[in-house]
């Protein structure tokens, strides 16, 4: 079992399986990005393997799936069948944007996959293309029409952009919860790979605030570990949810780890890279020492993101591309 100082007990892993993209989200991973890590860095899936294993004999039971957009990587689909034979997890996620992932809808439902995010900020087309840099809007489409065909749990996450899609809330909400889709909004965080954070972001209450105009929000009790903040719509299959990823009133019950795609561990989301276990594996260490680095980073785990983003910048990092991080 891993658990941090706080006693949170870690059962959630989250791996980003690559950062590559096929979007550009203004927000994300810009056009014209440098940031890419070189391809020899990126853990083969025998490396990962590897990793996964580890976490599961740990008693990790949550895997998301994530980039980068995941459906980039080549032969993902044939991995993904591949660890869901190991049954290393008992709930399997994935985060995808959508665009690639119509052909491998199927094969997600029949290997296990309990859930599905799909990110879109827009159903507008012209707006979907000027905050993605991809005219991509109707290949998304085809997929979440697909994906609400299946046993699977689909989620829309949607970022608010002050400058981009506050006139889109409203039609996001009325279309997915008709559909027996979850709508998540998630605050504007600074991971665009500039450092730079933005005034002016909207905060949970304002988003709140501006979907109740449109909406009869219920609240719902929030889930275990869970980030999102829930409300019913009367009459309504799907619900709507706002995360506070900048304000971070979760951090509390936190039960996440993160990995990139070159296996360096994140322990918050808003710290420093902690460890980094694709080096060690490249230096042939043992299960153990593996291990051991991993209790490690956790026995430094901060309270919460407010004091791990104050060390990151103290040491004079900044936050990278959510592309990197998988979000
Ligand atoms: N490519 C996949 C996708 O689009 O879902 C997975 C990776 S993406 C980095 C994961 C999630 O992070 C997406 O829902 C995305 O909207 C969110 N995200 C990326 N940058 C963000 C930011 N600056 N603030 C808040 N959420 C962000």
């Amino acid at each position: 079992m891993i658990q941090d100082p706080q006693g949170r007990i870690i059962d959630y892993l989250r791996l980003a399986v690559t950062d590559r993209c096929n979007l550009r989200c203004q927000y994300c991973l810009p056009e014209g990005y440098k940031g890419f890590l070189p391809k020899s860095e990126i853990l083969s899936y025998e490396e990962l393997n590897r990793v996964l294993e580890l976490f599961s004999a740990q008693g990790v039971s949550k895997l998301r799936i994530t980039g980068g957009e995941p459906f980039v990587r080549r032969d993902l689909i044939f991995w993904l069948q591949e660890i869901a034979r190991q049954k290393w997890f008992k709930r399997m996620h994935i985060t995808t944007n959508g665009v690639l992932t119509l052909p491998h809808v199927e094969t997600l439902e029949r290997i296990g996959f309990e859930g599905v995010n799909l990110s879109v900020d827009s159903f507008d087309r012209e707006n979907f293309k000027r905050i993605t840099g991809r005219d991509e809007l109707p290949r998304v489409m085809e997929t979440l029409d697909a994906l609400t065909q299946t046993r699977m749990k689909v989620r829309i996450n949607a970022v608010v952009l002050t400058d981009h899609n506050l006139n889109d809330l409203h039609e996001l909400v009325d279309f997915g919860t008709a559909k027996a889709v979850d709508v998540r909004f998630i605050e504007e965080m600074p991971f665009n790979g500039t450092g730079e954070v933005k005034a002016g972001v909207w905060d949970y209450r304002k988003i709140l605030l501006h979907l109740s105009e449109a909406f009869d929000l219920i609240p719902e009790r929030p889930e275990p570990n869970g980030t999102a903040m829930w409300y019913r719509i009367p009459g309504r299959p799907g619900r709507v949810g706002v995360i506070p990823a900048y304000s971070r009133t979760f951090c509390g019950t936190c039960n996440r780890l993160r990995i990139d795609p070159k296996g360096k561990v994140k322990t918050c989301l808003y710290g420093k890279d902690e460890i980094d276990l694709g080096r060690i594996i490249r230096q042939g260490a043992s299960d153990n020492v593996l291990l051991a680095s991993v209790q490690e980073a956790i026995s430094r785990r901060h309270p919460n993101g407010k004091s791990a983003e104050r060390e990151m910048l103290s040491d004079n990092k900044q936050h990278t591309s959510m592309a990197s991080i998988g979000g």
